[in-house]
């Protein structure tokens, strides 16, 4: 069974494979490392990934990314606002939750992020799949430390409608940890633990996380975000500034042309990374509108007072993470950067500041680190591949509490009880216990709503003991409720029941001995009937979801079939076409070679006849067939001829 980690990135996303011993991080079909997390919708098929890429700018309008940002939102929260800067698509409401609404098929038709993402995850299994060539089910993905249990949720429905099994969801900087301490044969003894800060800034986000790695385990001490500092902040003020100056310069408003935008973007994404190691760059856009091929430079001191909104906010969440680890910058022994912003000096000398100048590392590979980390992750929950053992002791990063209604029985009783502070363990098991005579409900919920990401709902589960039973003395029954906080983050309801002790005597050991008969005491659990709810899918509408996706994908899959036929059908006209008067010549009489010029000619006007431009998939099956089935005996004389000499003179060697 394939062994498989997924960084899912705001731009890319990398896949890492256990095989050979080792991870490796594949490559796709155009043999980039990184595939870019975009979905697309034409009039004939969807692109995903780099075809996306390919066609975005002439697509603009049906091309989505900033996928992994509007999984688990709805439409109203405040922080799609700022993903509208940076989105083209149009952004509506499907049953509560945030999608877009696209021209697929020659019709409008609106899609879930939850989908989009199954979507994309879709494609990541088939790039992964061609390149192990075997079927791909389980993997393991990464996620911001910061998604909260709905994101959470939402991703793992996005799984399932992809037909893959998510064996766990790991934060980001967790897995970046778990790649960097199981590599490391020197990690000391638990009491003296070696302290990691890990830094990630990536394209929309960035995160940091202080670990402390001992002899065969790692344990995370703190994390912290900003949700909203990346990359793209950057290629935003630069677009920003550029089109101010074009305006003056050139009299063009870039910014009223998303054709226009995209190209100036393209070019400071360009200009971005030459900075990171020039001091100065030249940005030129060839006729960026209306035929001005514009051009301007930058130099590096003009770049970081651009940037100095997005550098001003680095240094918080080091700070953040640094004093709820307890520790003293100097109990750090090294910052671990990961990320393809951390490549810009000025991101660098800020987190350096930040952390009293303490030196920077960059042993891990920025751009891979995560997606190896998980895939190591995936190798441990996996039975069909050995790693050495490395103990995982994650955190969660916001507080849970249970909310109940006061029993009519008990006017002193709480109605709220945090159940998994900030920082306690993942995963994590908690035995609650309430004493009730009727029936009662329970609602999981974030402690602190206002520490959430934009305006997602702090509710997390609900649950209802349908009934309970007496107790036997006449008192309040004691019912224990089982909670968990699963490996993959998500807080559930597991099982409610009431405990019968039982005091049972039990034969002495020594059998012919005189000693009493032991009394001990045995718990006899009782099961309550309760029912539970959460934000993820209906498993009837993941199941509809899915037999939806692979419709669309055998669709795609069709499509792409029939351009393959289409073109080997043309390859083989022009190909026999230029063979028949060269290498078949002295192999087809003329008769034959008539009529198959007259076929093959008919078959190039039907391919460029409205019909053969578009037809079925089967029509250019059996053009092609009907050709080969006159060519195919030219082809086999020729073969023959020339293999002749060759059979002879290795028959007279073996003589
Ligand atoms: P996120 O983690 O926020 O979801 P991601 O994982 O997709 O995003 P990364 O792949 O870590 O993001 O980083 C991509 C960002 O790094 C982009 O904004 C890219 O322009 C930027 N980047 C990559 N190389 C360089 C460079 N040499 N100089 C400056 N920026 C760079
Ligand atoms: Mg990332």
């Amino acid at each position: 069974m394939a062994v498989v980690g997924v960084d899912f990135g705001s731009l890319h996303s990398k896949i890492g494979v256990a095989r050979n011993r080792g991870i490796d991080i594949i490559v796709n079909e155009v043999s980039n490392r990184a595939t870019p997390s975009l979905v697309a919708f034409g009039p004939k098929q969807r692109a995903i990934g780099e075809p996306a890429k390919t066609q975005e700018t002439s697509n603009f309008r049906n091309t989505i990314g900033s996928l992994k940002r509007l999984i688990g939102r709805t439409l109203l929260d405040p922080e799609i606002e700022v993903e509208k800067k940076y989105l083209n698509a149009t952004l509506v409401d499907v049953g509560g939750t945030i999608g877009t609404e696209v021209s697929y098929l020659g019709e409008k038709q609106t899609f879930s992020a939850t989908q989009l993402v199954a979507m994309y995850l879709g494609k990541l299994r088939d790039i992964t799949a061609n390149e192990l060539k075997t079927a791909v089910t389980d993997l393991v993905i990464a996620v911001p430390g910061w998604y909260t249990d709905i994101q959470r949720r939402a991703l793992l429905d996005a799984a399932s409608i992809a037909g893959l099994n998510a064996l766990r969801l790991i934060n980001d900087t967790t897995a970046v940890a778990l790649g960097y301490g199981i590599t490391k044969s020197d990690l000391p003894e638990p009491e003296n633990p070696r302290h990691i800060l890990f830094v990630d800034v990536g394209h929309s986000s960035m995160s940091v996380s202080v670990v402390a790695f001992s002899k065969g385990q790692l344990n995370v001490k703190s994390t912290a975000y900003d949700r909203q500092l990346g990359g793209r902040d950057i290629d935003y003020a630069l677009l920003q500034h550029f089109a101010a100056e074009f305006k003056t310069k050139y009299k063009i408003d870039v910014l009223s042309s998303p054709k226009a935008m995209f190209r100036l973007a393209s070019g400071c994404e360009k200009l971005k990374k030459v900075l990171s190691a020039n001091m100065e760059a030249p940005l030129n856009v060839e006729s960026i509108m209306n035929d001005i091929d514009a051009s301007s430079k930058l130099t590096r001191d003009q770049y970081e007072e651009l940037l100095a909104g997005v550098l001003d906010r680095i240094a918080l969440p080091l700070q953040q993470a640094l004093t709820e680890s307890g520790l003293t910058i100097d109990q750090i022994d090294a910052v671990e950067l990961v990320g393809g912003t951390t490549r810009i000096p000025a991101v660098r000398s800020r987190i350096q500041a930040a952390l009293g100048g303490k030196p920077l590392s960059t042993t891990l590979n920025q751009d891979e680190a995560i997606a190896r980390g998980a895939t190591f992750a995936c190798a441990f929950l996996s039975p069909t591949f050995r790693v050495r053992d490395f103990a995982i002791h994650d955190i969660t990063h916001y507080p849970i509490k249970v909310r109940w209604e006061q029993s009519p029985s008990d006017p002193d009783e709480d109605t709220e009880l945090v159940v998994f502070p900030r920082g306690n363990g993942i995963p994590s098991t908690k035995i609650l216990t309430f004493y009730r005579k009727e029936p009662f409900d329970i609602e999981a919920e974030y402690a602190e709503p206002s520490g959430l990401p934009g305006g997602i709902n702090p509710w997390i589960a609900r649950f209802t003991a349908k009934s309970v039973p007496p107790d036997p003395k006449g008192d309040l029954t004691c019912v224990k409720l089982k909670t968990r906080l699963n490996l993959h983050g998500i807080m559930s309801f597991e099982t409610a029941y009431t405990e019968e002790v039982e005091e049972r005597e039990e034969a002495p050991m020594d059998v012919d001995g005189d000693a009493p008969p032991k009394k001990k005491k045995h718990v006899k659990k009782h099961e309550i009937p309760f029912v539970t709810g959460a934000s993820s899918l209906d498993r009837s509408i993941v199941e509809k979801l899915k037999e939806q996706e692979a419709q669309m994908h055998a669709a795609d899959k069709l499509v792409m079939d029939t351009e393959d036929r289409k073109n080997a059908l043309e390859e083989y006209v022009y190909d026999t076409r230029g063979k028949l008067d060269d290498r078949y010549v002295s192999y087809v009489q003329s008769a034959e070679k008539e009529k198959l010029l007259g076929m093959l000619q008919e078959a190039e006007d039907w391919l460029y006849s409205e019909e053969g431009e578009d037809a079925t998939k089967s029509a250019y099956v059996a053009k092609l067939d009907a050709l080969k089935a006159i060519g195919d005996p030219i082809v086999f004389r020729y073969r023959e001829a020339e293999e002749r000499p060759k059979a002879i003179s290795q028959l007279r060697q073996t003589l």
